[in-house]
């Protein structure tokens, strides 16, 4: 295959938004076209990239920035990387943006009580608490800054999962990211 792959798609938004469950799909239909797939979701490239770093808004934007060079690197060797996190930053966000050629954003947004109705891990009704390990919890112990200029909004309190991965597919293939 030609190789048209080095292309970051960056996903940003609150936990619980979405980002999981939109970024795994797309992943999945893009390998099933035969495509090279590297995805990063926030919690497990944390464990293996990052586990010397904790959760304040420093320690963040040094995460982010590791994810952005690992992304680069992977781009420069042909593979499409998809990154699932949180980014809740613009300065993450900008040095992404340098560090990325092929740079795409994805703001998956929701509002915070739908986010935290949802609570798929449970981790906001810990962070409400206070219990320990939960006091930088993004939307709570941390402001999330929405982005100023993502390439695509897929607000998920309004579409259902396969209406978003439908419109994001055609603006990949808009911005001939995808054929
Ligand atoms: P994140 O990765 O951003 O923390 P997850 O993908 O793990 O979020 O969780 C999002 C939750 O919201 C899932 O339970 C998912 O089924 C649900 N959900 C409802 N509507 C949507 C939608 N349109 N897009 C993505 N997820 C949705």
């Amino acid at each position: 295959m030609e190789n048209r792959q080095s292309w970051t798609l960056w996903f940003i938004g609150l936990h619980g938004s979405g980002k999981t469950t939109i970024s795994s799909r797309i992943a999945d239909i893009l390998r099933k076209k035969g495509m090279e797939i590297v995805l990063l979701d926030g919690d497990e490239v944390r464990k293996s990239i990052s586990s010397d770093l904790g959760y304040s808004l420093e320690d963040r934007n040094i995460h982010m920035q590791r994810v952005a060079d690992l992304c680069s690197r992977l781009n420069n060797e042909g593979k499409m990387v998809i990154a699932a996190v949180a980014s809740p930053t613009e300065k993450s966000r900008d040095y992404a943006k340098k560090a990325i050629k092929n740079f795409f954003t994805v703001y998956v947004k929701c509002p915070l009580e739908i986010c935290e109705k949802r609570d798929v891990k449970g981790h906001y009704k810990k962070a409400r608490l206070g219990e320990k390990g939960f006091e930088h919890f993004l939307g709570i112990g941390i402001r999330f800054e929405e982005p100023k200029n993502p390439d695509i909004v897929l607000e998920t309190s309004k579409y259902a999962v396969e209406e978003c991965v439908g419109v994001l597919l055609g603006k990949m293939k808009e911005r001939n990211i995808l054929r």
